[in-house]
C-alpha cells in the first residue's frame, strides 16, 4: 500500500506538525498512533516520517529520511474568474496535472457579482489545492494568487513564454508554441503561462492587450471548449510534452 502523504504547515529541521482539519482527521478518522508511517512534505521536501504524537488539535512527525521530490511543471494558469464551481473543479484538476502557481483575473466578461466575490473566495481556491495536491501526492502546493484585474496581469513583466488560449485563433497550435518554447529554453523546462478566458470568451479589447504585451495567441482545435475543459487540456498538452 502507498503511504499516505501529508503537507505540514509547521516543520523544523527534525520534526513537523499538522494541525486543524488535517490534525483532526489524522487523530479521528484514520486513528493514528505514535509509530504510523507516512510521507511527510515540509517546506517542499518530501520524507519519510513517524508519528510521534497525535492530539485532533495537532500531530506531530519525527522526519526519517528525504525522498527524491518531483517538480511542478513550470506552469502557471491565469484562469478569468468565472462561475465558481466550475472554476474550482479547474483549480483542483489543474494541482493534480502539475501546475505551478494558478493565477485568478477579473476579466471584461467575469460577472460582476462573481467578480465582486473573488477576493474572499481565495482561501476557498488555497484549500482545495491544498487538498488536490495532498491527494495527488505532490511534494509541493500550487501558489494561488489573489485576483487583480486582467489588464494589471498581462501588462506584469515576466520570463516565461506567455500563452493566451483562444478559440478565434486558428493557426497557431499550443503545441507548436511548446516546441519554440522548448527550442529556446534548451536543456532546462521553459516556464509558461496560460490565459483561459471566461465563459463568455476574451473581449475584442483583451486580446488586443495581450498582443500588445507580447503574449502568443494559441489554439486547442476546432472546437469550442468550455473553459475549464481549455484549462485542463492545455496542461495535459503541456504535461505530455515537457515531462
Ligand atoms: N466565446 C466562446 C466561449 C469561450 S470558451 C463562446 O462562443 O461562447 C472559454 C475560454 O476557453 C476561451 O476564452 C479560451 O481561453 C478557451 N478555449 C475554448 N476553446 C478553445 C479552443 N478551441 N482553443 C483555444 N482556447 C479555447
Amino acid at each position: 500500500m502507498t503511504r499516505r502523504r501529508w503537507i505540514a504547515e509547521h516543520w523544523d529541521e527534525a520534526t513537523a506538525t499538522l494541525v486543524g482539519a488535517q490534525a483532526e482527521h489524522l487523530a479521528r478518522v484514520l486513528r493514528a498512533t505514535p509509530g504510523t508511517e507516512a510521507d511527510v512534505v515540509a517546506g517542499g521536501r518530501v520524507f519519510h516520517a513517524e508519528v510521534a504524537s497525535v492530539t485532533p488539535a495537532e500531530v506531530r512527525f519525527n522526519l526519517v529520511a528525504e525522498v527524491r521530490a518531483d517538480p511542478a511543471l513550470p506552469v502557471t494558469l491565469v484562469v478569468a474568474v468565472y462561475k465558481f464551481d466550475r472554476m474550482e473543479w479547474a483549480i483542483e484538476k489543474a494541482t493534480e496535472l502539475g501546475v505551478a502557481a494558478i493565477a485568478p483575473v477579473i476579466a471584461r466578461r467575469t460577472e460582476k457579482h462573481l467578480a465582486q466575490a473573488a477576493g474572499k473566495r481565495a482561501e476557498r481556491w488555497r484549500r482545495i489545492a491544498h487538498e488536490a495536491a495532498q491527494q495527488s501526492r505532490r511534494s509541493d502546493v500550487p501558489m494561488v494568487h489573489d485576483p487583480m484585474p486582467l489588464p494589471q496581469y498581462v501588462k506584469a513583466t515576466s520570463e516565461a513564454m506567455r500563452i493566451v488560449l483562444a478559440e478565434q485563433e486558428r493557426t497557431t497550435t499550443l503545441c507548436s508554441l511548446l516546441g519554440e518554447a522548448q527550442a529556446a529554453a534548451g536543456e532546462e523546462m521553459p516556464v509558461l503561462e496560460l490565459a483561459i478566458g471566461p465563459e463568455g470568451g476574451w473581449a475584442p479589447s483583451e486580446e488586443a492587450l495581450f498582443d500588445a504585451n507580447g503574449w502568443r495567441a494559441a489554439s486547442l482545435g476546432p472546437r469550442i471548449l468550455r473553459a475549464e475543459t481549455a484549462a485542463i487540456a492545455a496542461l495535459a498538452v503541456v504535461a505530455s510534452c515537457l515531462e
